[in-house]
């Protein structure tokens, strides 16, 4: 049986990136190529306040300015600025020639329009940023791998890129299984509960970036399985929550195997979900999630999330565990290495309450899992835990 490791980095060998796409900058996105600027950012010296353009030698408080022009954003100079003359200046736009320096309104008064008493001792530079200061033509802004963030889809507009070549979300399929789930908007009959992974995991997908599609409940036969699967086997990343373990009624591996896919690995030292199976048809990912929604909720977090992030151009390293305090004493007793829903305070980790792998409520507390070695160890209060946050 493989370890948690081992299993990760069998997953990560198999999740190629999609191939990039030329289209309009998406937030979240990874971009694919260098982006250099294509302009001087500013294209000209600009002035930051609204007020005067001085040259700084003439303007002390007192002096009285002659104002030869205003120039407005958008607008050019059309006069160089010699001794004692101004320009009444806007936000935004090009310095004339022979200013050196903005003199901010609330610091002049006007005694006619074509004057300007300065009330003010600028210093050379003062409200200008100077052509070029945020960005040269020609230089790299944005290196391929850079992450689509909001800001990064401004400065792409900035260097006029409408089009980038960046790769594109991972699709998802996910699929319930089991003949006793009821779907949301149902009462559930004796016996019954209700479809709580399907859910949960097209959030997980869609909040690890994915463009998730759901395909509904799978009844425990071969023959709606195989039809569902082989719909979901045109996604990237196929999700199945269910069936896996060694029931009679857990036919996945079995109708996977059928469809073509290669298993790579059916179980992983780990608690919850130690069923967990992952194969590959072609570039397409199958993961199957034991059915108990904790142990669905965890193997999405250990291999899926990853495996989605790698698909979409990230360059996935580290395995995300956080060495913290544990903020109350703890006491671990389990078989195999767990994963225990636990919550990061200002003052350290806490371990919560918990039913294990069928108490999804203990996860609403959670932003962590605590990752704990098997035996039976009691952790004091302040002792140092790996702990891997979730989002
Ligand atoms: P299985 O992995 O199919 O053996 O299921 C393990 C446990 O998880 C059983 O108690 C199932 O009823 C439960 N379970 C399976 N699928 C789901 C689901 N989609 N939502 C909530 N519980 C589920
Ligand atoms: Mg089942």
């Amino acid at each position: 049986m493989l370890d948690v490791p081992l299993a990760r980095a069998t997953v990560l060998r198999h999740a190629h990136r999609r191939e990039p796409v030329r289209t309009a900058p998406a937030v979240g996105r990874v971009l694919a190529e260098d982006v250099a600027s294509d302009v001087d950012s500013p294209p000209f010296d600009k002035a930051l306040m609204d007020g005067y353009a001085v040259r700084a030698d003439d303007a002390r408080p007192g002096a009285e300015l002659r104002v030869v022009e205003e120039i407005a954003a958008g607008a050019m100079p059309s006069k160089t600025l010699t001794t004692n003359e101004a320009a009444r200046i806007f936000t935004g736009a090009p310095i004339p020639g022979g200013a050196d320096a903005v003199v901010m309104r609330e610091k002049t008064s006007s005694p006619a329009s074509d004057r300007v008493i300065v009330n003010d001792s600028p210093t050379a530079g003062q409200f200008i940023l100077r052509r070029a200061a945020e960005m040269k033509v020609g230089e790299i802004v944005l290196p391929a791998g850079t992450v689509l963030t909001p800001q990064a889809i401004g400065v792409l507009a900035t260097v006029g890129r409408a089009v980038v070549e960046q790769y594109p979300a991972p699709t998802v399929a996910v699929l319930a299984t089991g003949d006793e789930l009821v779907e949301p908007d149902s009462i559930p009959g004796p016996g019954q509960i209700r479809n709580s992974n399907g859910p949960m995991l097209l959030a997980q997908a869609t909040a690890a970036g994915a463009a998730a599609r759901y395909l509904g409940i799978a009844r425990d036969t071969e023959a709606d399985l195989a039809a569902r699967i082989a719909d979901g086997l045109t996604a990237d990343i196929l999700i199945l929550a269910g069936g896996v373990s060694a029931g009679d009624f857990d036919l996945v591996p079995k109708v996977l195997k059928d469809l073509g896919v290669t298993p790579h690995f059916h179980h992983v030292k780990m608690k919850p979900g130690k069923p967990l199976f992952f194969g590959t048809k072609g570039h397409t990912l199958v993961f199957g999630l034991p059915g108990n929604p904790v142990s669905s909720f965890v193997g999405f977090e250990l291999f899926v999330r990853p495996a989605i992030r790698a698909k979409a151009g990230n360059a996935v390293t580290g395995d995300g565990i956080e060495k913290m305090p544990l903020a109350e004493s703890f006491l671990g007793n389990n078989n195999r290495p767990t994963y225990h829903p636990a919550r990061i305070e200002s003052n350290g980790v806490r371990g919560l309450p918990w039913f294990g792998s069928a108490d999804l409520r203990a996860l609403l507390d959670a932003n962590a899992l605590l990752v704990l070695p098997p035996g039976e160890v009691n952790y004091d209060a302040g002792s140092t835990v790996d702990v891997l946050p979730i989002i």
